[in-house]
């Protein structure tokens, strides 16, 4: 289940730090104009109705880490999205990219279950109208040596949940990324687009269901929408696959 337990002790932390260090897959960015992404984990219903419907309003695609395993389960942030919505997004021009098929721990699975997991997505996905899938984001935001190494070729980005920037000499398989989660989501990412439009970086922003009344891991439609209004005047908005090909992926 999705029950945001990755390992949060300092072994953990420490494994994150290492991982840094390998597997590295350095990109290039000279941006005249900053970039950003808004991606959706896990991919709830209401991400997948309401949080798509903000961004078409605007005139913008998302990014949408799909878990084929969880469609149509009850989680905490509300119903997982159906087979049905993941074909829409594909059709609606949206990116439709992996996130393991079960919501695999990549910090703590080995190598071959990294793969059968993610192996049984894609068969997945493309039965969804989503073929050629070429971002990934680490479930929990949690990564390995074996998790890079499994990884690392077979997807131009992985995406953790590490808040930062992604800027020229990135590693592109251990991405940055800023959550809209929580009350102080909607003033986490606008902190963070001021700092991406100063240095012209790439931001990619995250978040789980869109809903009146979000859990702890979403925001609200309202929130989706004004920080969509904002990109959209000062940013170049692109998907994942859209960023990793301006970063010569
Ligand atoms: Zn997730």
């Amino acid at each position: 289940m999705e029950a945001y337990s990755a390992d949060r002790s300092l072994r953990g932390k420490l494994r994150r730090r290492y991982t840094r260090l390998a597997f590295r897959k350095p990109l290039r960015l000279a941006l005249e104009r900053p970039m950003i992404t808004f991606s959706f984990d896990d991919v709830p219903a209401t991400a997948a109705l309401a949080g798509a419907r903000v961004l078409e309003a605007a005139g913008l695609k998302g990014t949408f880490y799909i878990c084929a395993g969880l469609e149509d389960g009850e989680g905490p942030m509300g119903r997982y999205g159906s087979s049905e919505d993941a074909r829409r997004l594909a059709a609606a021009g949206h990116e439709v990219a992996c996130h393991t098929y079960s919501h695999l721990d990549c910090g703590q699975a080995d190598q071959a279950a990294i793969t059968a997991d993610v192996d049984r997505n894609g068969v997945a996905l493309a039965e969804r109208g989503a073929p050629d899938l070429v971002s990934f984001a680490y479930p929990y935001g949690d990564v390995s040596f074996a998790a890079k190494k499994a990884l690392g070729g077979r997807f131009k980005t992985l995406r953790t949940v590490q808040a930062g920037l992604v800027t020229d000499g990135a590693d592109a398989n251990q991405l940055p990324a800023v959550g809209i989660e929580s009350a102080d989501g909607e003033a986490r990412a606008l902190r963070w687009m001021d700092e991406a439009a100063r240095r012209k970086a790439w931001l990619i922003l995250y978040t789980h269901d869109v809903a009146e009344t979000p859990s702890a891991w979403g925001c609200s439609p309202q929130v989706l929408a004004r920080l969509a209004e904002r990109a959209a005047a000062g940013f170049d908005v692109v998907t994942m696959a859209q960023g990793a090909a301006r970063a010569g992926l």
